[in-house]
């Protein structure tokens, strides 16, 4: 934002519910004026019913963009002209873009998940890597994986009504990626063993071990970690889960979902601005929040 709100502010804005205790627009406002962009980012809590009226007024008035949160990723799909070919892949939609009125759906929270990765430096492209959960953050994961040319991903995931569906969206996934993409239930421990064995990097894309619930982990066994197996948990709070916890006493690389948060931002701000978010002024910023 600049020192002053102008008639040519533009606007952009989270749409979620809730959305007020996003951290969204303190990154996004604190890039617009690093950059002098007379732009400011507001965070608004859109309730269902409202959504299409909500994407309306991104052409009335003239926005840049928004970014989108629960419950409306998937149920703006309709409202959109286009989609990113990750955002098609995915079903799910973090960042629209406005293009003099035409609004294209991207999702950045993948990309995010992989620049994390770049952070601690590792690479898993022609890799094997093994993935718990298969929700909205596990999907996003697999598809920016698989796209980026990660050679094999085991997803373990609780066998409940929505076991087959997610087998379909995964089947999709892989016919469209070429990735190789097996399904397994979290409770079969020695296939678990297994492709933790052969995977580079082994992801918690569940909620298990979030605060309060800080002492549960989505893995019993620790005698799996090892100091070559890289762990990434989506999880940032607490920032150092249980699980992350083992995989730091076993010497592994870890990143716990902070970087993902920061990094899908910094993607949507590159969508609507061309340039840069200041990561060296946002992390220390957002890594107090
Ligand atoms: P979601 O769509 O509801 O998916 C949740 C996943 O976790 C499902 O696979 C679910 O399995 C599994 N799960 C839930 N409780 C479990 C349990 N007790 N044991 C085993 N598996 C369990 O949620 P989501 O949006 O993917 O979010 C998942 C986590 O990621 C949350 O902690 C969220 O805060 C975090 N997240 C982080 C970022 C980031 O930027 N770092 C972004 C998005 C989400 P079922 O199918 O059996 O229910």
């Amino acid at each position: 934002m600049k020192s002053e709100i102008t008639g040519h502010t533009r606007l952009a804005a989270l749409f979620a519910k809730p959305a007020r205790h996003s951290i969204s627009p303190v990154m996004h406002n604190l890039s617009f004026a690093h950059h002098d962009i007379d732009a400011i980012y507001l965070a608004f809590d859109v309730e269902p019913e409202n959504l299409k009226d909500s994407i309306q007024s991104i052409r009335s008035f003239d926005m840049l963009g928004v970014n989108l949160s629960m419950p409306h990723k998937m149920a703006v799909i309709p409202y959109l002209d286009e989609l990113s070919s990750a955002a098609e892949l995915i079903g799910a939609v973090n960042t629209i873009v406005n293009k003099e009125g035409k609004l294209i759906g991207y999702n950045t929270d993948g990309i995010g998940f992989m620049r994390g990765l770049k952070d601690i430096a590792v690479e898993i492209k022609n890799k094997r890597i093994t993935v718990i959960g298969a929700g909205g953050a596990a999907t996003a994961i697999i598809c920016q994986a698989a796209l980026d040319g990660v050679s094999h991903i085991d997803v373990f995931n609780r066998k409940d009504e929505f076991y087959g569906k997610i087998q379909e969206k995964l089947a999709y996934i892989a016919e469209k990626t070429g990735c190789r993409i097996t399904l397994q239930e979290l409770t079969k421990e020695s296939e678990l063993v297994d492709s933790v064995k052969n995977s580079a990097l082994l992801v918690n894309a569940t909620g298990v071990g979030m605060s309060p619930n800080e002492s549960q982990s989505p893995i019993e066994d620790f005698s799996i970690l090892r100091s070559d197996l890289a762990v990434y948990d989506v999880i940032y709070n607490p920032r150092q889960t249980l699980l992350l916890k083992k995989a730091q006493e076993s010497g592994a690389k870890t990143a716990n979902g902070l970087s993902m948060l920061i990094h899908q931002g910094a993607a949507a701000f590159e969508l609507w601005t061309e340039k840069h978010m200041p990561l060296e002024i946002i992390k220390p910023i957002v890594e107090k929040l």
